[in-house]
């Protein structure tokens, strides 16, 4: 199976309904294949070894998308908020390349041999003057389809391989061929260089579910894009979540229209997700855990789970808000600890997942395991009921006086004042304990907080040893352009200041 095959058999499938765009106007899927063919067919009229994208959501996202599928080389969509020279370093990974560029978008030059700049305009036209391929080509389902450079959170980005195979069998595994109601529409609004944007499209495409991107995401843009296009399934990041949130609680308003809301890509707070749910009973929420590594998500914590908990009165049912649910069909999922060993219930060690979709591969060479484990450098463990909680990446978790320390536990009390905006903890080095426990704090407008009250309020919520030694507060907590906590970034700076 192979990425192209997959929009095949959506449009042989197809009813006419719309596959990407507005609702009257759109491409059906068969016109979406057609073009995606010139696509390839202009694809393969260049000597380009990678096709690169550098803009926001859009069509042209998804028609670069299976028309590189089908002419059988890499799509690498690209962040457009990196400077000059990190565009650099990445294109000079994946030359010869032409990079096709939202010109609307103030974008870095690009000046690196081998490496050609199409504006979308000149695309637009040359894929629409091409000719369809005859015969069109049948790409292997182990050539490498997609290329992502990773977020970055934790070091430089690494050049995620993700071949047909693996992407195919995640499509094929959570949805079904034309299942989607005629009516849905998904909103989507993760950049397109995030593994969560490229895969929100092809399954929408596959469910046969109509796309309506965003070019990029303001909470604001996201609602009422929403409204105007009558999104039915969205997918966020928890920071998307807690401003769409703030924005709807604002305006006294919902979404009736939306049903189906999966967020991932990094922890969510526990408060945040409480007041989504709240606010929107009438949504099924899908928590997804998963990495570019492993074509997305390995791991949900599905609608009756979210509705179990927040009407339980049960702790144990309660704390599953905070868990990443159990692995999805055909991934196992192990925590081993530090000597290779698979521990039991409740006891921490390293995730480890195996399945068709985990690619574990950078630049072509693969990091798998000999009997295909993955090892995810994420720290959690796995309760006696078969739910996956998740403490962070392995170095994000915090040894304070030889006990470890989850940061997330510790940003979701104090998430929960009423003067807390934002929190993030981390650890900083310490003679005498290892490490100590800094927070940093983004108060509400106009709320008033001292440093000594959170620390009081947390000590009142979890065992003294988890109290920040130290709350700074700060305008804002540093973010990649997806959404992503940099902890690295906030850590240099709070250990600078
Ligand atoms: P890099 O690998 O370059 O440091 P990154 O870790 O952000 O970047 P991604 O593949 O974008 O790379 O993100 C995967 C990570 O995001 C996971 O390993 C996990 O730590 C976190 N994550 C993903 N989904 C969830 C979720 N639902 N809940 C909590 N954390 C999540």
């Amino acid at each position: 199976m192979n990425v192209a095959m997959l929009l095949e058999m959506a449009a042989m499938a197809g009813d006419g309904r719309v596959a990407v765009g507005p609702a009257d106007g759109g491409a059906t899927h068969a016109e979406l294949l057609e073009h995606s063919r010139r696509v390839a067919g202009w694809i393969a009229s260049t000597d380009a070894a990678h096709v690169c994208y550098l803009g926001g959501n859009g069509p042209d996202v998804v028609h670069l998308l299976f028309g590189s599928a089908v002419a059988g080389r890499p799509f690498v969509p690209l962040n457009y908020r990196l400077t000059r020279d990190q565009l650099r370093h990445l294109l000079e990974r994946v030359a010869p390349a032409v990079v096709v560029t939202d010109d609307a978008m103030a974008l870095p030059e690009i000046d690196v041999p081998g490496v050609t700049r199409v504006p979308l305009a000149a695309f637009r036209a040359a894929a629409a003057q091409t000719a369809v391929p005859d015969p069109v080509p049948e790409p292997d389902p182990d050539a490498v389809a997609v290329q992502i450079f990773t977020s970055g959170t934790t070091a430089a980005p690494k050049a995620a391989t993700l071949r047909n195979r693996h992407l195919a069998s995640y499509v094929l595994s959570s949805v079904e061929l034309m299942t989607a109601a005629p009516d849905e529409c998904a909103l989507v609004s993760v950049p397109p260089y995030h593994i969560a944007g490229m895969i929100g499209l092809l399954t929408a495409v596959y469910a046969g579910r109509r796309i309506a991107p965003l070019p990029q995401f303001d909470a604001k843009a996201w609602v009422v894009h929403a409204r105007e296009q009558r999104a039915t399934h969205a997918m966020v990041v928890p920071t998307m979540l807690t401003r769409i949130i703030d924005v709807l609680e604002a305006e006294g308003e919902t979404l009736p229209a939306l049903r189906h809301l999966s967020y991932g890509g990094g922890r969510m707070p526990t408060p945040v997700i409480e007041r989504a749910l709240r606010l929107l009973p009438h949504v099924d929420f899908v928590n997804g855990y998963g990495l570019t590594e492993t074509s997305s998500t390995i791991a949900v914590l599905g609608p009756q789970d979210h509705r179990d908990a927040i009407a339980s009165s049960d702790p144990q049912v309660r704390a599953r808000l905070a868990s990443v649910g159990k692995p999805i069909p055909g991934v196992e999922i192990e925590v081993r600890d530090p000597a290779g060993r698979v521990v039991g219930p409740g006891e921490r060690g390293e995730i480890h997942v195996r399945g068709p979709q985990v690619a574990g591969e950078y630049a072509g060479t693969s990091v798998l395991g000999p009997d295909g484990w993955f090892a995810t450098k994420d720290a959690g463990h796995i309760d006696a009921d078969g739910y996956l909680f998740l403490d962070g990446r392995l170095d994000d978790v915090i040894v304070r006086g030889g006990e470890n320390v989850p940061p997330g536990e510790v940003e979701d009390v104090l998430v929960a004042h009423p003067a807390v905006a934002e929190a993030a903890v981390v650890g900083l080095p310490h003679v005498e304990w290892g490490e100590t426990i800094v927070a940093a704090v983004v108060r509400k407008p106009d709320a008033q907080v001292s440093g000594e009250e959170l620390r009081e309020w947390v000590r009142g919520r979890l065992r003294s040893s988890r109290t920040p030694e130290r709350v700074v507060f700060v305008d804002a907590l540093p973010y990649t352009d997806s959404g992503k906590l940099l902890r690295r970034v906030l850590r240099a700076e709070l250990a600078a200041g």
